[in-house]
């Protein structure tokens, strides 16, 4: 993928300050980030997004942002974090190369993650469930 900017930082063209490599995935701060140590993991085959990697390079990726969330919070003596994967613009992806997002989170921190709840009408929740099914 010629113009991505991510493959881009897997091929080293461009400078990343990164925290982890294996051999299918990579991992480096996040340049804008929602708080100092934001990190992102990312493939290193180039996937639009999460629904388009097979089973064994989705594992692999999640699997490496459970070790990279690990050392992050650790790195902050325990911290928390908020692990996002915005997939498809309407979720917010701008950067069409799958990614994880890991954020560490501090007491008192000004950022906001959270959604105001809606609620399902009679029955609904079920006609949810079964639509969401047939594609299992
Ligand atoms: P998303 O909205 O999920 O597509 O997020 C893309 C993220 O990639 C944003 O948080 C950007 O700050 C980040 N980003 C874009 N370019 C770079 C880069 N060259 N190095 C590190 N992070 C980047
Ligand atoms: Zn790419």
């Amino acid at each position: 993928m010629e113009d991505c900017i991510f493959c881009k930082i897997v091929d080293g063209k461009i400078p990343a300050a990164k925290v982890y490599e294996d051999v299918k995935v990579i991992s480096f701060l996040d340049i804008m980030p929602a708080n100092k140590g934001h990190c992102l993991v990312i493939p290193k085959k180039h996937s639009e997004n999460l629904t388009e990697m097979n089973e064994d390079d989705s594992a692999s990726l999640i699997n490496a942002a459970r070790k990279i969330a690990k050392a992050l919070s650790l790195s902050f003596g325990n911290a928390g974090f908020n692990i996002i994967m915005n997939n498809g613009k309407e979720a917010g992806q701008i950067v069409n190369h799958a990614h994880i997002h890991i954020i560490p989170r501090f007491q008192k921190d000004r950022l906001r993650i959270k959604w105001s709840h809606i609620k399902y009408g009679e029955n609904e929740i079920n006609e949810y469930a079964d639509k969401i099914r047939k594609f299992i």
